[in-house]
């Protein structure tokens, strides 16, 4: 290890700069509600404003009130859920983010409004004065934020996603925001590139898999989604894929129009089953200036990564319903990703009792949710509660691994490592094994 090797700190909230402090407020001891102060250069800049998320608790902090701007990384609601508490009493500084993540965070509080009860009127009065708020700052570009600057880099987490770097007279810190996979699908790979010269105070980095590597390939993803597929087309089956509607909808159709359009599949509908989904897919399209490469290439090929001809939208929920009377083969892409709630608990309750069902899991099911339930039925044959109802499970219950929108711990390490002059890391947004894992493998010898 050499001598000027950062210290990489674990679950630890407050962080010293030459000029003030950098305060977790949240995530730091588990992985979500992220959310950061960054007191610098006289000023009190608030990032990521997130509520917790599962299992995992928090209060939220006064010393948010505090902050004079808001900077967001992405639109996420472990990252964004407390901003309409933010608002409620009155906070009315500006809001920083790409204007993709201005946008998609503008979606998902109005779903997550509607989804806490809040009336039209309440949940259109908010998300005016979030939108009034809202300031979008290009990828790449120093602008001013007071005396400060801020710049935003990608991320390559979800479209719009952004580290955040924040300088003053004194001190530099970067926020790393969720940091994606390099190579994902749809997005360009996390940045790497930072000016030289200051050395940075403060890293706050995202440490979710910390202590693990990402084994898949897209190779074994698309393998893995063929075999699935093929086998519940010959059987007639429905493929039910409970599906986050922000990342992972998109990332899923990415693999299935690319199974399509080489033809490894037999003709199925697949129906997106899901507004917010559909809502966040268009959202994707209008901003597909920002795809990487490869789904660049495809569009000038004339192939939309999103997009292919049995692809049906379903906007209303009597159509939802009625989708329960067609017979397979079919897909049925719906949500909530942990089968929490949403459309996809009508077709689970519906499907789970016949072996001419598939459900696809397509993301990590948390303990104690139905999804988890499920997977742990289907193993051993029994029941589960869906929706208040008792359901046998006979349906096949299959998961795809290697969709993680996360960085794995070498990712992460190597994204570390192409910030020069690194004095201190914060670890956060991870559970505690996970972080100490990390602070301890990235800070002690490794073999490759
Ligand atoms: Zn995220």
């Amino acid at each position: 290890m050499s001598s000027n090797a950062p210290e990489i700190v674990a679950v630890t909230e407050v962080h010293p700069l030459p000029d003030g402090e950098v305060r977790l407020l949240g995530a730091v001891r588990q992985v979500t509600g992220a959310m950061t102060r960054v007191d610098t250069g006289g000023r009190r800049i608030l990032v990521d404003c997130g509520v917790a998320q599962g299992r995992e608790q928090m209060e939220f902090p006064e010393a948010a009130r505090d902050a004079e701007a808001l900077v967001l990384t992405h639109g996420h609601l472990d990252h964004i859920g407390n901003v309409p508490t933010l608002l409620e009493r009155g906070w009315d500084g500006p809001i920083y983010g790409t204007q993709a993540t201005l946008e998609i965070a503008s979606l998902s509080l109005e779903d997550s409004l509607g989804m806490q009860g809040a009336s039209e009127r309440e949940s259109e009065r908010l998300l005016a004065r979030f939108r009034k708020l809202a300031h979008a700052v290009p990828y790449g570009e120093r602008v001013p934020l007071f005396d400060l600057g801020l710049t935003l880099h990608e991320a390559g987490h979800i479209l719009g996603s952004a580290s955040a770097e924040i300088v003053s007279d004194a001190s530099r810190v970067i926020l790393s925001g969720d940091i994606g996979r390099p190579d994902s699908p749809i997005l360009r790979d996390p940045n790497t590139v930072w000016s030289p010269g200051r050395p940075v105070d403060v890293v706050v980095m995202e440490s979710t898999y910390g202590a693990r590597e990402h084994a898949h390939s897209h190779d074994d993803i698309e393998r893995d989604l063929e075999a699935v597929l093929k086998q519940a087309i010959a059987d007639k089956a429905k493929v039910l894929v409970p599906a986050f509607a922000i990342g992972r909808t998109q990332t899923l159709l990415y693999f299935l129009d690319a199974l399509v359009e080489a033809r490894r599949i037999p003709e199925v509908p697949v129906m997106i089953d899901t507004p917010m989904g559909l809502a966040v897919t268009k959202t994707y399209k209008r901003f597909r200036r920002l795809f990487d490469k490869e789904s660049l290439a495809k569009l000038a090929r004339g192939d939309d990564p999103l997009d292919f001809a049995d692809l049906f939208a379903v906007e209303r929920g009597r159509d939802s319903r009625k989708l329960r009377d067609v017979e397979g083969p079919m897909v049925i892409i719906a949500g909530s990703g942990m089968c929490t709630g949403g459309r996809i608990v009508g077709h689970l309750r519906e499907g789970l009792p016949s072996a001419r069902t598939t459900v696809l899991f397509v993301g990590y099911q948390a303990e104690g949710t139905p999804g988890r339930r499920i997977q742990e039925a289907a193993k051993r044959g029994g029941k589960v509660r869906v929706d208040g109802e008792e359901v046998v499970v006979r349906a096949r219950v299959a998961t795809l691994r290697g969709l993680s929108a996360h960085a794995d711990r070498k990712e992460l390490h190597a994204w570390l490592g192409s910030i020069p002059g690194v004095r201190r890391v914060a670890l956060h947004h991870g559970d505690v094994e996970a972080q100490t894992a990390f602070a301890s493998w990235a800070s002690g010898p490794r073999s490759a």
